[in-house]
């Protein structure tokens, strides 16, 4: 083959059906997704050469996150994956609001790797591992017998690791255990520190009673994470935290908002089981403070609000210098899902990678060319294939999971195409 070089890009040994130097970004369109296991916008970014790219924005997130982007990236280069990152990060912010941002980034590195015909995780520097580790989110149910059966099931499909809730939803029915003001059981809106919630000692002793059965019925020879611990405040943590500590759980999560570092390194310090926050931050640049406070044990960046796959190693990288492990939230379909198996398998610091979708028996099948079941015991081989890995959207199944709200299946978005402002942080 002649060597063809390109501006600075040799192309001697990249499949010139695409010429990545001549790639154009020429459209983005969105499918409006439900039940994969939540509500997800899945991205496609068109190209001039016929290449497509896929992401996806953050559950529950709207799409026009994502669709504002447009009109930033048309015209653009899809394999300057950085520079379109650092021209777009600015519609981003924490919570579903990264979920656009984060998207984007994903499908530009899906298209990036396709035009070079590498896997994503090559263009991040290569792998550490073969297969990444997934850990399996389990609902709640009130009778921790019947929770220790549903977490065990999950253990015998062959998860290492287990998610369950532990928190004031399991109390609020229970005599004497939580005192709270008029209202607080219904308000979902008023931070930790500020609800006025507290949970007395019988409720304490009652969340050791309920995660000690479960763990007599799911053992020890597995990892078992607790979350949803309710909008309770630093005091009432600690206790709790200090209660759970002979049961060897994997992280307690989420007990304090984010942003308040002071209090995290206050837990992280009072009591002796690893603490984890992180899923609602968006750039490393909002992980910072709970990072070099050394407030948490565990960082939990939810790579589709974060900043994508590239940001996301960087937080893995940076938490890893200050002794803090990394483990990613998700709840979504196996669009964003191998995204993140891409960049776990590129970053050093990873422990697990959440699977929201254990219940959903379909989930695997949204998208084409890759193993059917995707996982298996509990983890996910890492493909080989171009760009994210799998082959195409299952069309078909896509349609059926059209959320009724707002059923678009990448219908087309040339509203978007001239949205502008005046795009600077600076004056
Ligand atoms: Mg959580």
């Amino acid at each position: 083959m002649a060597s063809v070089v390109t501006g600075t890009v040799s192309e001697e040994y990249v499949d010139t059906a695409s010429r990545p130097s001549a790639l154009r970004i020429t459209d983005l369109r969105v499918a409006n997704l439900h039940g994969v296991p939540f509500r997800s916008s899945i991205i496609r970014i068109d190209t001039n050469q016929g290449l497509v790219g896929y992401g996806e924005v953050r559950d529950q997130a709207s799409a026009s996150y994502a669709l504002t982007l447009k009109s930033r990236l048309l015209g653009e280069n899809p394999c300057n994956v950085d520079k379109l990152f650092r021209k777009i990060k600015q519609f981003g912010f924490h919570g579903r609001q990264g979920g656009g941002v984060s998207g984007v980034e994903m499908a530009l590195t899906d298209l990036a790797g396709k035009a070079y015909g590498v896997p994503a995780y090559a263009l991040l520097g290569g792998r550490f591992r073969d297969t990444v580790r997934c850990y399996a989110d389990t609902p709640s149910v009130p009778d921790p017998r019947e929770m220790g059966a549903r977490l065990l099931e999950r253990k015998a499909r062959g998860f290492t690791m287990l998610k369950m809730d532990v928190g004031i939803d399991l109390l609020w029915d229970v005599p004497g255990a939580v005192i709270a003001p008029p209202g607080a059981r219904e308000d979902t809106t008023t931070m930790h520190p500020f609800a006025g919630i507290q949970v007395t000692a019988a409720g304490v002793a009652r969340l050791a009673e309920y995660v000690d059965t479960v763990r007599s019925v799911v053992g020890y020879d597995v990892a078992l994470a607790a979350d949803h611990f309710g909008h309770i405040a630093l005091d009432s943590c600690i206790r709790i935290g200090r209660a759970l500590e002979p049961f060897t759980l994997a992280w307690i999560e989420d007990l304090i908002p984010w942003q308040f570092t002071d209090q995290w390194r206050q837990l992280t310090e009072a009591v002796a089981v690893p603490t984890c926050t992180g899923e609602d931050i968006y750039l490393l640049d909002g992980f910072r403070p709970l990072l070099d406070a050394g407030a948490i044990r565990v960082v939990h960046p939810d790579p589709a609000t974060s900043g994508g796959i590239a940001e996301t190693k960087r937080i893995g990288d940076y938490a890893q210098e200050r002794g803090i492990a990394m483990a990613l939230h998700l709840a979504a379909s196996p669009v964003a899902t191998m995204a993140c198996v891409h960049l776990a398998a590129a970053t050093e610091n990873f422990l697990a990678l959440e699977h929201h979708a254990a219940d959903v028996p379909f989930w695997n099948e949204l998208v084409t060319g890759l193993p059917d079941p995707l996982i298996r015991d509990g983890h996910i081989a890492v493909p080989g294939a171009p760009g994210l890995g799998f082959g195409d959207i299952d069309e078909e199944l896509f349609r059926r999971q059209l959320d009724p709200r707002d059923p678009v299946f990448f219908a087309e978005t040339s509203h978007w195409d001239h949205e502008t402002s005046h795009d600077r942080l600076w004056s």
